[in-house]
């Protein structure tokens, strides 16, 4: 898919005096097409600059990737890939406060973690007594005092994806949904980019309650709140997660390393708890949608962790 205007470019350079530019920018566009990069993954930056055309570095990167993947996995390929799927570095220390029993202290006033696997019913009438019997009424950490009011999730109860963010925002706190606010319109355009749609997945956050400020949630606030992300996830099952941004990536991971350092490969679920029939899923961490607005050259690489979900849930772009 070219980037957005590409086609009325090349319109207008068209006119002009053939030459090594319109040559340049051609042979630009077929190799966009040729790989698929969905708009939202081209940086807007390059694709409005007015030089002869080259090809930004994030994109030929997620290219040079993507040619190193075969292009669709059946299942016994996807077996043969998870089963070489990478751990967590050993070096990465946890970043959980030490609690009594593990990393991590639960809340044992929270019901049961669920420990079976639910009906599609089930599991979403399990979510709905999680948020409204507890969420909606905590008031555990400070970050209640703000709120409008919490957010707790949407999308498939019994998903195979699921994409954690790390906390609501201005939008999401007025409207009670996550990802609604102009990330999440990024996330919705990622997402179709996958073959998927927010329905099909689910949506969630660390924290359930909007920092001030939109802030960054800090890490006793997160966990504090993890309780409630651990049992969503616990019913929702899913194969793969994938962490949007440091806060969410170093919970799930339960590692204090940089984003940077993180994203771009499949790495264990680290959860401080014990959660039946999550020991296999796999962690996909990348750059939240909310960083992306803001350096749109970092969209290539965020689409190339996505072309990876993808290849490992067998899915394909037609
Ligand atoms: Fe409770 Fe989480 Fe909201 Fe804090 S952020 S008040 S722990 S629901």
């Amino acid at each position: 898919m070219p980037a957005a205007g590409a086609d009325r470019k090349l319109s207008i350079v068209s006119q002009a005096e053939p030459g090594p530019i319109l040559a340049a920018l051609r042979e630009w566009l077929r190799n966009e097409r040729r790989l698929g990069v969905p708009h939202w993954a081209v940086s807007s930056r390059s694709s409005q600059s007015s030089s002869a055309p080259s090809s930004p570095a994030p994109v030929a990167r997620a290219r040079a990737r993507a040619s190193e993947q075969p292009p669709a996995a059946g299942a016994a390929q996807v077996a043969e890939r998870s089963s070489t799927l990478q751990a967590v570095p050993p070096t990465l220390t946890p970043v959980m406060s030490a609690a009594p029993g593990g990393l991590f202290a639960d809340d044992p006033n929270l019901p049961p973690v669920c420990q079976q696997e639910l009906s599609p019913a089930e599991a979403e009438a399990a979510l709905t007594e999680l948020d409204t019997g507890f969420v909606r009424k905590c008031t555990k950490c400070r970050l209640h005092e703000h709120r409008t009011q919490t957010v707790f999730g949407v999308g498939n109860p019994r998903p195979t994806l699921v994409f954690v963010g790390e906390g609501p925002g201005y939008e999401e706190d007025v409207q009670g949904l996550p990802f609604v606010g102009r990330a999440g319109q990024l996330l919705t355009r990622m997402i179709a980019a996958m073959t998927l749609t927010r329905e099909q997945v689910y949506i969630c956050n660390v924290v359930k309650c909007r920092p001030p400020e939109n802030r960054t949630p800090l890490r006793d606030e997160m966990e504090t709140c993890s309780p409630y992300l651990f049992r969503q996830l616990a019913i929702l099952r899913p194969k793969v997660i994938v962490a949007l941004g440091r806060p969410a990536s170093q919970t799930l991971l339960a590692t204090d390393a940089a984003i940077s350092k993180l994203r771009g490969q499949f790495l264990d679920f680290r959860p401080p708890m014990p959660l039946a029939g999550l020991s296999g899923v796999k962690i996909m961490p990348t750059f939240h949608p909310a960083y992306l607005l803001r350096n749109p050259a970092a969209k290539g690489e965020a689409w190339a962790d996505l072309q990876q979900v993808m290849r490992f849930l067998g899915l394909t772009r037609n």
